[in-house]
């Protein structure tokens, strides 16, 4: 059984409960867990207080962190194989998806890794006063101790987004996977352990949000939340951390538009939209779920996705000839299938999908087809609410300015994107969208090295780059006087 990893040991849970993981794709187990209640999580949070406020990580040299970083990714290169397996196990996905989300997991403590390997600080700079007798300092500091809680998509990877800089920055932390798929996190965690991370730096707790997440936003010796999930839980953890000013970073939801005008290279274009929406069964926060598509080309445009939608061939985890996974719960499968239906009530036409597939083998697992619906409008829920599964909406436009419209029409702002052969073009839509990423004749593309985040309520601050490094730093201004007299001011 994993256990809790509490102040450097792994400990099974204070009321000694536990949770059995069952693999979506086919109900197999795949391990069981301790199951966490608010007590465990108090403890992590007095663990991660005590190493930051006594500890020597927050003032550990930038370079010996940044060293740990590097040993890190070492780790998890070396067990790509079993972390992978677990990955695939535990979400349903394709075992060579996991493969490249450990890769990318890898590339992100690499990149932290390189951000301080040669550095002295991280980001503090002497004011030019142009006076003498002061010195005026910035010096960004850690913010201190860090709730860190993640989705059940990219359970990895979204962890990974979130405690390399943490780490980097000095700061300590709480980190609460989704209580579904929690294995590859264990990972992560036991590849701190090796690498050398000092007790209590960093905590494991395991368990759903109602029954030990409630100290991670109210507790007040945490300092800061950082999200990774759904537009509710992510207002509720607002809300909560209000009542004690905790630094609140969100990651949520997205609906996110593929604009595709007549001038597009049309194979490319066909091709990406598939993988917009369909990569890991659409369940993926920057999904392209929206087609919006000029009028003139919708038609036959569609007409080949659909053909080519029918073709995609889902299977299980480690299947060589599966395109696609499985939905990643029951309860996620049945809220793809109320979309879709609530679609077709309001109006949509479905062109494919629109039910589990026939596939015997597949019986037993959550999964659901590539499913097209066409002739929708921006006011149906199926259009406007994050589905998160493999469900492509199409609406159609005649002008740049309705194509704008329609993109912009929601509300969130996470990411979108531009089909066209008019670079011009391109650039004046993307100036207009109102998302944090906008791919031009791409789709789904992130780095390490670039911000990645919502505009609208698909979140606040942003993860990966420089800003996904300083949402985890306070700023501090140091004044010296070098020569100190007398102000005079009382006479
Ligand atoms: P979710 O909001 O249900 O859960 C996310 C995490 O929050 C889980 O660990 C859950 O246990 C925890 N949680 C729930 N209630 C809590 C509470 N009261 N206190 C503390 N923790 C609590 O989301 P999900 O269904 O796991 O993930 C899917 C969502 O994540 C989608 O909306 C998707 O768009 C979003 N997502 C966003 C990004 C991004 O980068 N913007 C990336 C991946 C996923």
């Amino acid at each position: 059984m994993s256990e809790l990893f509490l102040d450097g040991r792994w400990v099974p849970a204070a009321e000694g409960g536990t949770r059995s993981i069952t693999c979506p794709a086919d109900g197999s187990p795949v391990g069981t867990v301790a199951e966490a209640t608010d007590a465990d999580t108090l403890a992590a949070i007095a663990a991660a207080r005590h190493a930051f406020d006594d500890g020597p990580w927050p003032t550990t040299p930038v370079r010996e962190r940044a060293a740990l970083l590097s040993r890190v990714a070492d780790v998890l290169e070396r067990e790509t194989a079993a972390i992978a397996r677990v990955e695939a196990l535990d979400t349903g996905k394709r075992y060579v998806e996991a493969e490249y989300d450990v890769a990318d997991v890898a590339d992100v403590f690499r990149h932290y890794a390189a951000v301080g390997a040669d550095a002295d600080d991280l980001g503090d700079r002497t004011v030019d006063l142009g006076r003498e007798g002061v010195v005026s300092r910035v010096v960004r500091e850690p913010v201190g101790v860090c709730a860190l809680v993640t989705p059940w998509n990219y359970p990895l990877l979204q962890a990974s987004w979130k405690v390399a800089p943490c780490l980097l920055a000095g700061n300590t932390f709480v980190l609460k996977p989704s209580e579904i798929t929690p294995h590859s996190t264990i990972a992560l965690v036991r590849a701190l352990e090796e690498a050398g991370l000092p007790d209590g730096v960093g905590n494991l707790v395991l368990g759903t949000g109602p029954g030990c997440g409630g100290p991670l936003s109210s507790d007040p010796r945490v300092d800061l939340v950082s999200f990774t999930g759904s537009l509710a839980v992510g207002k509720h953890l607002m809300a909560q951390g209000a009542a004690t000013v905790k630094k609140v970073a969100l990651e949520l939801g997205g609906k996110n538009p593929n604009i595709v005008f007549a001038d597009a290279d049309r194979e490319a274009a066909l091709d990406n939209a598939l993988t917009a929406v369909f990569l890991h069964s659409g369940q993926v926060c920057s999904a392209g779920a929206r087609l919006v598509i000029e009028e003139s080309i919708a038609e036959a445009f569609v007409d080949e996705l659909v053909e080519r939608a029918r073709l995609i061939r889902p299977g299980l985890p480690f299947d060589e000839k599966a395109q696609t996974g499985s939905l990643t719960s029951a309860a996620h499968l049945g809220k793809v299938e109320a979309y879709v239906a609530a679609g077709i009530a309001e109006g949509a036409r479905l062109r494919c999908g629109g039910r589990r597939p026939d596939d015997p083998a597949l019986a037993e697992g959550f999964f659901y087809l590539p499913t097209v619906l066409d002739r929708c409008r921006s006011d149906m829920a199926v259009v406007q609410d994050e589905s998160f599964g493999p469900v492509l909406t199409v609406e159609t436009f005649t002008t740049e300015d309705e194509a704008v419209r329609i993109a912009n029409d929601s509300i969130y702002g996470l990411a979108g994107a531009v089909w066209t052969t008019d670079d011009a073009k391109a650039d004046r839509v993307a100036a207009r969208l109102r998302m944090g990423t906008v791919w031009l004749n791409d789709f789904h593309p992130y780095v390490a090295q670039a911000e990645w985040g919502g505009y609208k309520q698909s979140g606040t601050g942003r993860e990966l780059g420089r800003l996904g490094l300083e949402e985890y730093q306070e700023t501090k201004h140091v004044w010296r006087n070098t020569s100190p007299a007398p102000s005079g001011w009382w006479g």
